[in-house]
């Protein structure tokens, strides 16, 4: 089948319901119940922008296996042009929502093509397991599905050891193997877009490493998320069912994150890429690069959003005639040096691409890495300390839109335009800004853009710990030594 509409995405989703819960309550079908369905049709206006004639060409390529127009998010990049390309595929999508809707299906569709373009990693200990990628690969690509991930097992008790304290009855874990596959018992967390995806990708993360015990833990693994034992815990939805004018970016782009139970999930063996073996899932990724690919997604969209950002803070202050205050100016130009490293970060590690081992042109990490973490210890939630800055009280002097239309609407207009806006078009405006920094769904933003590569200590700790300092410990050496 070609890349989809929007239409086949929700057909799909409500002929194959997984059981989801919110709030006491079996959801019957995501796409009707009101916690979900605006953010499925967010969802579904991407896969039309696949049919656009306006955009249809950037968004696809011909796939190397049926021929048909497919998502150029599933290309295996053999050229840093193929990166470029996929780049302007992404940043199309990242535009539909202003970056707010991280895990578009884009994500992880770069990151299944990586382990398909490094499929060899696989076949250490099983030849079939490299065969297993590449189909999996493939089925996604030809049926244009949509995927979710759960890569940490839930707390019980963190500590400081290198590897992750686990225990059998909370996190995933093998409980039996049959000539089938195998049966997986126990949670994890955090399937963001899971209960509205088709899939549900299971694999090991760098930044909880496993023990050297946890051979059962160790795996690999990818289910329809409608497989029978598997349930999706919703947290509460930030769409409120209010208009786009009350609440325009949780009326649109909720994505939803859940905890996923698996009660004795059968996972058949095709389904099956990497078992048992610690020291393979600790090294995964890193060994398949695939977070190079998944970082390049995640840089781009950073990018978005920061542009995103700069325009909404500008027009804050031109609505409220404060563009000329000095520090005004000064931290709005905070967020163009952020724009500008971001969009530097992202040609670096294009221009510094290289072939892997397998021949997949793979991004440049450093960039990526260091994009990434900035972005999500200090550049995103300051920015969003600037649009509460900046905005102050106009963040609070919100009427709604049925107040516009209400007895109170003449002292609406009289008393809330501004100088250069007038009162809807100033409210419109700032309920926006609202929604970034200071709503819930706003909140759930830094939340997520903190923690949903990982814990940012722990990442930071695995760059200095892997970082190749000798270059520059060696001159400081030279320097020390230097006569004169
Ligand atoms: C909104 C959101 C969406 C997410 N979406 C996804 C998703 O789609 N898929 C997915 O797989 N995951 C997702 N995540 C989960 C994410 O991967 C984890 O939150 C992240 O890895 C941190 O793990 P944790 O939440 O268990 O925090 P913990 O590991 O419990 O850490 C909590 C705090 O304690 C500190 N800490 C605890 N133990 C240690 C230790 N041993 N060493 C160092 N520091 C420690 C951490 O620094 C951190 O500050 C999402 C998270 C959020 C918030």
């Amino acid at each position: 089948m070609p890349a989809r509409t929007g239409q086949q995405y929700i057909d799909h989703l409500s002929t194959n319901p997984a059981e989801v819960w919110i709030g006491g309550e079996k959801v019957d079908d995501v796409t009707t119940h009101p916690a979900f369905r605006n953010g499925v049709r967010s969802l579904a206006a991407l896969y039309d922008l696949q049919h656009n004639p306006a955009t249809e060409d950037a968004m696809t390529f011909k796939s190397p296996s049926s021929g048909d127009s497919v998502g150029r998010s599933f290309i295996i990049p053999k050229t840093i042009q193929d990166l470029v390309d996929r780049r302007e595929m992404m940043t199309n999508w990242a535009w539909e929502s202003c970056g707010m809707m991280a895990r578009t299906p884009d994500f992880l569709n770069c990151g299944i093509s990586g382990w398909a373009g490094s499929a060899e990693y696989f076949s250490a200990n099983r030849p079939e397991f490299r065969d297993n990628v590449l189909n999996y690969h493939t089925y996604i690509r030809e049926n244009d599905l949509t995927l979710t991930h759960t890569l940490v097992n839930l707390q019980r008790s963190r500590n400081i050891s290198i590897s992750d304290r686990l225990e059998d009855r909370v996190a995933l874990t093998v409980v039996k193997e049959t000539d089938a596959g195998i049966v997986v018992h126990g949670s994890r967390i955090l399937a963001t877009l899971g209960p509205i995806s088709d899939e549900i990708a299971v694999y090991p993360t760098r930044t909880h490493l496993l023990g050297d015990e946890a051979k059962k833990q160790a795996f690999s693994f990818a289910l329809p998320c409608a497989t029978p034992g598997m349930k999706f815990m919703c947290r509460e939805s930030l769409d409120y069912g209010r208009s786009s004018f009350d609440h325009p970016l949780g009326s649109r782009f909720e994505e939803m994150d859940a905890v996923v139970f698996f009660d004795n999930v059968f996972v058949p063996w095709e389904r099956v890429f990497l078992l048992g073996d610690v020291e393979m899932a600790n090294k995964f990724a890193a060994a398949t690069q695939s977070t190079s690919h998944t970082g390049h997604q995640v840089v781009n969209r950073t990018v978005v959003k920061t542009e995103f950002l700069l325009g909404l803070t500008s027009l804050m202050c031109e609505t409220l005639g404060s563009t000329q205050v000095p520090h005004v100016q000064e931290r709005i130009g905070e967020i163009i040096v952020n724009l500008e490293m971001l969009k530097a970060c992202v040609r670096a590690a294009e221009a510094d691409a290289q072939l892997n081992e397998w021949g997949m042109m793979c991004p440049s990490f450093g960039p990526l890495t260091a994009a990434r973490t900035v972005f999500a210890n200090s550049m995103y939630p300051r920015m969003a300390e600037i649009v509460q800055l900046l905005g102050s009280s106009s963040l609070m002097v919100l009427p709604a839109e049925s107040d516009f239309h209400s007895e109170i609407a003449p002292e609406l207009e009289r008393y809330l335009a501004t100088e250069t806006a007038g009162a809807k078009d100033r409210v419109r405006l700032f309920h926006l800004a609202w929604d970034v920094a200071c709503s819930a769904f706003g909140g759930r933003q830094i939340l997520y853009e903190r923690f949903f590569g990982g814990d940012p200590v722990r990442n930071t700790m695995l760059l200095y710990q892997g970082y190749d300092k000798t270059n520059a410990m060696d001159r400081v050496q030279r320097f020390l030594e230097r006569e004169g």
